[in-house]
């Protein structure tokens, strides 16, 4: 599908930076279905629902209503007409999301409202870059281009704590460094749509490459 760039892999590649930047730069909109699963995740925790309880958590997050804004230079979630942002990125959130996307149910409700915002951003020129877990596997198998991206785990910990530093939250590497691993662990060992880089698409290792160097690998695959 011409128009489509998918960007997979787990938490602390670069993947978001890299998703935004290489959209602003092809004026492309940017799709973040991490943002997504977080905010129903949201849903899940003011409700006082258990995210290990599969049927609660589909009854929440049918009932949620989830806007999401593509614009890479300020992308946005609003969960019942507000903006949770900010909200979706804290240690409550991160520790539940993954049991919150492992339900199947969830996961179609959620790939079929991408699906909706990719047709909408095809209509206008500039296509449109998403990142996630599972787009090039599930949500668009046929994106013109897709990439894979990966980095060790002590790598990711280390920019997962400096991002939430410079996002004024409390960076804890330990901590992080766990919740990395079990996040990878789940993510990767679920049974619907599990984390696994597609067969076609492009890997790259970001352990020791910086941002510049990323997007130059990306735009020459663009391009060709
Ligand atoms: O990318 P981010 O770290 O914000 O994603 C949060 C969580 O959402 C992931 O750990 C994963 O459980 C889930 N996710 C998913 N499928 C996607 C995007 C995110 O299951 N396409």
């Amino acid at each position: 599908l011409r128009g489509v760039v998918a960007l997979d892999g787990p938490s602390g590649t670069g993947k978001s930076t890299v998703s935004r930047k290489l959209a602003s730069a092809l004026g492309a909109t940017y799709l973040d279905t991490g943002a997504m699963y977080r905010a129903v995740t949201l849903a899940v925790l003011r409700a006082d629902v258990e995210p290990s309880d599969p049927a609660e958590v589909v009854r929440v997050v049918r009932a949620a209503r989830l806007t999401v804004g593509t614009n890479p230079e300020h992308p946005t979630v609003f969960l019942e007409g507000t903006d949770v942002g900010r909200e979706i990125r804290g240690p409550e959130v991160t520790s539940a999301v993954s049991a919150v996307s492992a339900v199947a149910e969830v996961r179609e409700q959620l790939v079929a409202q991408q699906r909706e915002l990719i047709d909408e951003a095809l209509v206008a020129p500039g296509g449109i870059v998403v990142e996630g877990r599972d787009i090039g596997t599930v949500v668009v198998p046929d994106a013109g281009l897709k990439v894979y991206l990966t980095a060790s785990a002590h790598a990711r910990a280390q920019r997962r704590t400096a991002q939430d530093v410079s996002e004024g939250r409390a960076g804890d590497l330990d901590r992080t460094h766990a919740d990395v691993r079990r996040r990878d662990a789940l993510d990767s060992g679920r049974k619907v749509a599990p984390l696994r880089r597609a067969e076609d698409a492009l890997e790259l290792d970001t352990t020791d490459l910086g941002v510049v160097e990323v997007l130059e690998q990306l735009h020459k695959h663009v391009e060709s």
